[in-house]
C-alpha cells in the first residue's frame, strides 16, 4: 500500500463546502487503495485574523503566547475535517503538531523542526484510521506550542512525508499548480508541468509563495517528490522532483516577485575589516535573513553598506543598524519600504548568455529603474520601486515568451 501525504491550505478550508469537498477527495484516495496522512491549514484568513485580533487587544505580543493564539486556526480545521470524514465512514483523527511527535527549537514564530517523532500516526495508520494533523506548528524542546512561520503548514507535510516514508507529498491548494508567473499577476502565465527542486526554491525564495522555501529545501534534502495541484478542479499539477540530466532545461522557467522585504542602509560606515563582520553577525543572532547586500567604493574611508531583509524583521534590522552607529562607525541608517524584487529563475541560464541584457533592456523600455542586483547561477534579481513591480513581472514574462500557447 502506497502512504501520501496530503496538505490542503487556507483556502481549500476555507468553509464548510470546502471541508467537504476535501473529506471528499480523502475518501477518495482512500478507496483507490492508498494509505493517508492529512494535513491542513486554518481556515481562509483565520491566521491574520488570529494576528489582528491581537493587534486589537495589545501592544505587547510575547511570543510564546502568540504561538499558542494562532495554533488556534489548524485546530479548528482539524476537528471539522474528521467530523466530515467520519460522515463519509472514513475513520479519521486529528492530531496537534505536538500529538504528532514534531519537535522544533525555541524560536517561537519561525521555529525549525528539530524531529519528528510519529508514533501516534503510525499507530493511527496501523489501525485503518486517517491521521489529519494541524499544520503549521510543533512542540519545543522545552515544551512549549510553537509555530513554524507564514505558510508553514507545508513544512508540516514534507516533514511528516519525510519521516513517516511516504511516496509523495501532494500539496493542494487554489491555483492548479506551479506557474510561470503569479496567476494573479500575469493572467497568460503558464502551469509548468514539472521542475526541478533547484528551480523550485529560487522561485519560493523569490517571492512565488505557492510552497514555502523550507519545505522545498526539506523535501530535496530528503527526496520528497512533491505534487502541487488544485483543490478545486483536482487536474494534474506540477511535480517538484530531482533535475533530470538526460533533459535540455529551459533558459527561464519563472518570473517572480517579492514584496515583502525592506531596504536597510548603513551610509558613512568606515571601510576597515570588521564593520560588515560585526553588522551581519548581529543580524544573525537577531534571526533576521538577509538577503541582497550592496556596499558602495568607499570615499575618504567610508561607505555605504544597503541590505534588504523581511519587512517583518525590520525593527530588529534597524536596531541592529543603529548599533553600528557610532561617532566614526557610521553616519546614518535609512529604512525603505516601498521596494520590490523582481527575478528571473531558469535552470538553462547557466549555459545561455544574453539573459541578464534582455531582461535590463525590458526594464529600461518601461522605464523602471533598478536599484540593486543579485545573482545565482539559475537566477537574477532586481530591487525595483514596489509600485513597479507587476508591470515589471508582466513585462518580463512578455519579453522571455513564457506565456501559455
Ligand atoms: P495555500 O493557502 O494553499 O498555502 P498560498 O496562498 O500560500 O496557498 O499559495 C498559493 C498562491 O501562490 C496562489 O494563489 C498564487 O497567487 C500564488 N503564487 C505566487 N507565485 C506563483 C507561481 N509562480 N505559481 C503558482 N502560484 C503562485
Ligand atoms: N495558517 C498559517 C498561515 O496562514 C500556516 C499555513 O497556512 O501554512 O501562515
Ligand atoms: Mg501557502
Amino acid at each position: 500500500m502506497t502512504l501520501v501525504v496530503q496538505k490542503f491550505g487556507g483556502t481549500s478550508v476555507a468553509d464548510a463546502d470546502r471541508m467537504q469537498a476535501v473529506a471528499e477527495h480523502v475518501a477518495r484516495t482512500r478507496r483507490s487503495g492508498d494509505d493517508v496522512v492529512v494535513v491542513v491549514s486554518a481556515m481562509g484568513r483565520t491566521t491574520d485574523d488570529l494576528l489582528h485580533l491581537a493587534e486589537q487587544v495589545s501592544g505587547v505580543h510575547p511570543a510564546r503566547e502568540m504561538d499558542m493564539l494562532l495554533t488556534a486556526g489548524e485546530r479548528m480545521s482539524m476537528a471539522l475535517l474528521c467530523m466530515a470524514l467520519a460522515e463519509r465512514g472514513v475513520p479519521a483523527a486529528s492530531f496537534t503538531g505536538s500529538q504528532a511527535g514534531i519537535i522544533t527549537d525555541t524560536l517561537h514564530r519561525k521555529a525549525r523542526i528539530l524531529e519528528v517523532k510519529g508514533d501516534r500516526l503510525r499507530a493511527a495508520l496501523a489501525e485503518g484510521v486517517v491521521p489529519v494533523v494541524a499544520g503549521f506548528q510543533g512542540v519545543s524542546s522545552t515544551r512549549d506550542i510553537t509555530t513554524l512561520g507564514r505558510g508553514g503548514s507545508d513544512v508540516t507535510a514534507v516533514a511528516l512525508a519525510a519521516a513517516l516514508g511516504a511516496a509523495r507529498c501532494e500539496i493542494y491548494t487554489d491555483v492548479s499548480g506551479v506557474f510561470s508567473a503569479d496567476p494573479r499577476v500575469v493572467p497568460t502565465a503558464r502551469k509548468l508541468p514539472r521542475v526541478s527542486f533547484e528551480e523550485m526554491l529560487e522561485i519560493a525564495a523569490t517571492g512565488g509563495r505557492v510552497l514555502m522555501l523550507r519545505s522545498v529545501e526539506f523535501a530535496r534534502n530528503h527526496h520528497v517528490p512533491l505534487l502541487v495541484r488544485s483543490s478545486f478542479t483536482w487536474e494534474p499539477g506540477t511535480i517538484v522532483i530531482e533535475e533530470d540530466p538526460s533533459m535540455e532545461q529551459p533558459v527561464v522557467s519563472a518570473v517572480t516577485h517579492d514584496t515583502s522585504q525592506a531596504k536597510i542602509t548603513l551610509s558613512g560606515v568606515a571601510d576597515r575589516p570588521g564593520i560588515a563582520a560585526t553588522l551581519f553577525r548581529r543580524l544573525a543572532e537577531r534571526s533576521v535573513n538577509v538577503d541582497m547586500i550592496v556596499q558602495n567604493i568607499s570615499h575618504d574611508g567610508m561607505t555605504d553598506i544597503s541590505f534588504t531583509a523581511p519587512r517583518e524583521d525590520l525593527a530588529a534590522s534597524r536596531e541592529v543598524a543603529e548599533s553600528m552607529l557610532g561617532p566614526l562607525e557610521a553616519a546614518e541608517v535609512i529604512t525603505d519600504e516601498d521596494v520590490a524584487t523582481v527575478s528571473l529563475v531558469g535552470a538553462g541560464m547557466k549555459t545561455h548568455p544574453g539573459v541578464t541584457a534582455t531582461m535590463f533592456e525590458t526594464l529600461a523600455a518601461e522605464g523602471i529603474n533598478i536599484e540593486m542586483i543579485s545573482t545565482s547561477p539559475i537566477r537574477i534579481s532586481c530591487m525595483v520601486r514596489s509600485d513597479l513591480a507587476e508591470k515589471a513581472v508582466q513585462a518580463l514574462h512578455r519579453a522571455f515568451e513564457l506565456d501559455a500557447a
